[in-house]
């Protein structure tokens, strides 16, 4: 059965109601039943595209696209160990938050819907922004008034109202919240259309693989979107019969705002309310992440785990990457430390494959201070 379905009260909804939340007010997920004709998606472009019967819109005509995804996967080398890295900074936005906005702005203009709003701490923001603007969509996007310059600029310049909230990330989420009451949320943590987007990210790891998954999936987690979507897209793949199994996913986190990490290792069922200190990783200082229960439901699943870092890390980290010739924003360097870790203690022929978010252009002013 297609369909949008609560993951507290088990209701459902149709996939064609313009409805990003429960009227219990809880989390929606999507059932949807996906096909890979391997075979077809070969001779198709290198786009995210290609998994055409995976992803849950109806008519070719609404796909809002800038032929975006099928993104390089280079072998790296960590601490003398070889980890392939998928660098989706190379996005047409400079984030893989563009997976998440290619098939969310695609559902909206399906709905026939004419404006969204969306908060975030950045590149969320730009990638929605950018794809209201191929569809357009009029949108209004929230974000703390320390967003990063270039990221605001992109949000302006792609023509969405900027709105920069004083205070927390969630009191700019709180005014996305008040707005979003009669307006379209296209939200990448709330709308379940995002993350039909970000599992195309193992449906292209798997195929580049030649069709077998990785042992290890390293991968940053603030609300966990991408996380999430790569542990749906595995999961698609494995019940589809395309894979035997899904790999062990490890979860970075910034040590000064890590409420997940501190959940998974106290064995905790409900995400704790922790103080959120300052990190250079700014696009994953998520202090309440809504999704949080299903993050670590989906590590343990994996028989996966966690890691902290801090921001010396970070920053060694950040250097030792763009000397190895990859220009990525400080928060993608929480993940390469984080794998610098990870590699201390794998298997000589472990199969580890990792990711680069964020492109450093758009944070130039962070990366002076490196
Ligand atoms: C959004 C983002 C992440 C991951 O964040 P989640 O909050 O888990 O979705 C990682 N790196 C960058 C650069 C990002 O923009
Ligand atoms: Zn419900």
């Amino acid at each position: 059965m297609n369909q949008l379905s609560c993951i507290e009260c088990k209701a459902t909804y149709s996939l064609d109601d313009p409805r990003w939340r429960c009227d219990c007010g809880s989390l929606l997920d999507i059932e949807f039943e996906p096909v890979f004709d391997l075979s077809a998606i070969k001779g198709r472009k290198p786009t995210m595209w290609r998994y055409r019967e995976a992803i849950p819109i109806r008519d070719d005509m609404n796909v809002v696209s800038f032929d975006e995804g099928f993104t390089p996967l280079v072998t790296v080398d960590f601490e003398g160990t070889p980890v392939l890295i998928k660098q989706d900074h190379l996005f047409p936005t400079g984030s893989y938050k563009d997976r998440g906005a290619s098939v969310l702005i695609s559902k909206a203009k399906e709905l026939g819907i004419s404006e969204v709003v969306e908060d975030s701490s950045g590149n969320a923001g730009c990638a929605i922004a950018a794809y209201c603007a191929r569809a357009n969509i009029d949108c209004t996007i929230f974000c703390p008034q320390d967003t990063a310059a270039g990221k605001l600029a992109q949000i302006r310049l792609y023509g969405a109202k900027l709105s920069k909230v004083p205070g927390t990330r969630q009191d700019t989420a709180d005014a996305a919240w008040g707005a979003a009451q009669t307006v379209y949320y296209a939200s990448h943590s709330w709308n379940p259309f995002f993350f039909q987007g970000t599992k195309t990210f193992a449906f292209e790891i798997c195929e580049q693989l030649g069709w077998r998954p990785p042992d290890t999936l390293v991968l940053p987690v603030g609300n966990g979107t991408l996380l999430l979507g790569a542990y749906i897209g595995f999961r698609e793949l494995l019940d589809a019969g395309v894979v035997g199994r899904i790999p062990r996913i490890i979860a970075v986190q910034a040590e000064g705002c890590a409420p997940l990490y501190k959940a998974f290792k106290e064995g905790l069922d409900e995400t704790p309310k922790i103080t959120a200190q300052h990190t250079l990783a700014e696009g994953i200082a998520i202090a309440d992440p809504i999704r949080g229960r299903q993050v670590v439901e989906a590590v343990r699943d994996s028989d996966g785990g966690f890691i902290a870092i801090d921001d010396a890390e970070i920053k060694r980290s950040l250097r030792e990457m763009c000397r190895k010739g990859f220009y990525v924003e400080p928060t993608s360097a929480a993940t390469t430390a984080g794998l610098s870790r990870y590699v201390c203690t794998s298997d000589p022929d472990e199969v580890i494959v990792s990711v680069l978010t964020g492109h450093g252009l758009k944070t130039t002013e962070k990366m002076l201070t490196i």
